[in-house]
């Protein structure tokens, strides 16, 4: 049996899978952000305590976490939940469950699942792509994620689109995350109309010649950008994955826009939506172990 823990923002999501990959057991708690680090890995302790007495039987364990491993010190670092930063979580799990563990983030967790028994199931070398709150990728060949020595493989959101452009959280400008994220898409839009990425798209869509423009330009920067990775990567499909995959136009117009921009007349990448939805990130973390 394999535990796979997503550990998010706002919630701590766990699952047990079997060797064919069928979900056992699913658990799912509010992640303890206001009570700290100590309070994060008590909960999944708990929850792997939780599982395994239902098992009756110890687990192998994989962790799907927000932000990067530094492949120096082993600490998290850009996570947007803050109290992990500098952490070395890998390590601190691993004493308190007396067991080695696998530790991967989400992106990465979220290209595994997918390429192992998701949409993208059936080719050899698949890149995922998270575009929701920031953009993200992994990469995985024959199965195996590839994530690089520096740990930052599929990193494509850090690329920059445009030269001198807006600003990062990650101290460059013009990166991909800021054009092609959530708030990326509505950060045009006048300030004092709030809206949402998703309403913007609605609004689009009935006729809203303004936000018509700003979908326009996020499709052609989406496909600027992603032809960059097809050209170095070559994948035999691409997966998307993050609240804006769900964005119709991304398989139409989107897909016919990053044709253009890639380096062949005759492009053949596969464009797909997620099979998995919001449990890939688990599924892939217990996938960071293979079945018996
Ligand atoms: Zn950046």
């Amino acid at each position: 049996m394999r535990i796979g823990i997503d550990l998010g923002g706002t919630k701590i999501e766990g699952v047990v899978l079997d060797n064919a990959g069928d979900t056992v057991l699913r658990y799912r708690q509010p992640t303890p952000v206001s009570q700290g680090y100590d309070a994060i890995l008590f909960s999944i302790v708990d929850m792997v305590s939780g599982f395994e007495s239902k098992l009756g039987q110890r687990a192998r364990v994989g962790i799907g976490v927000p932000g990067a491993i530094s492949t120096h010190t082993g600490g998290l670092k850009n996570s947007n939940t803050v109290c992990l930063n500098g952490k070395s979580i890998k390590r601190d799990l691993e004493r308190k469950l007396d067991r080695e563990i696998r530790l991967e983030n989400d992106a990465n967790c979220f290209s595994l699942s997918e390429a192992i028994d998701g949409a993208a199931q059936e080719y050899a070398v698949v890149f995922g792509v998270i575009m929701g709150t920031g953009v993200g990728g992994g990469i995985v060949c024959n199965k195996t994620l590839h994530a690089g020595p520096q740990h930052i493989a599929g990193e494509w959101g850090h690329n920059v689109l445009i030269s001198n452009g807006r600003p990062c959280y990650c101290g460059k400008r013009g990166c991909v995350e800021t054009y092609l994220s959530g708030p990326g898409l509505i950060y045009d839009w006048p300030l004092d109309q709030p809206i949402t990425a998703q309403q913007l798209i609605i609004k689009a869509d009935s006729g809203d010649k303004r936000a018509a423009r700003l979908v326009n330009v996020f499709l052609q920067r989406f496909g600027q950008a992603l032809a960059t990775v097809i050209n170095i990567l070559d994948p035999d499909a691409i997966v998307m994955g993050g609240g804006l995959s769900n964005i119709d136009h991304l398989y139409t117009t989107g897909a016919k826009e990053v044709m253009r921009h890639v380096f062949n007349d005759e492009p053949r990448t596969r464009l797909l939506r997620n099979k998995h939805g919001d449990s890939s990130g688990v599924r892939g973390a217990a996938q960071l172990w293979p079945a018996d």
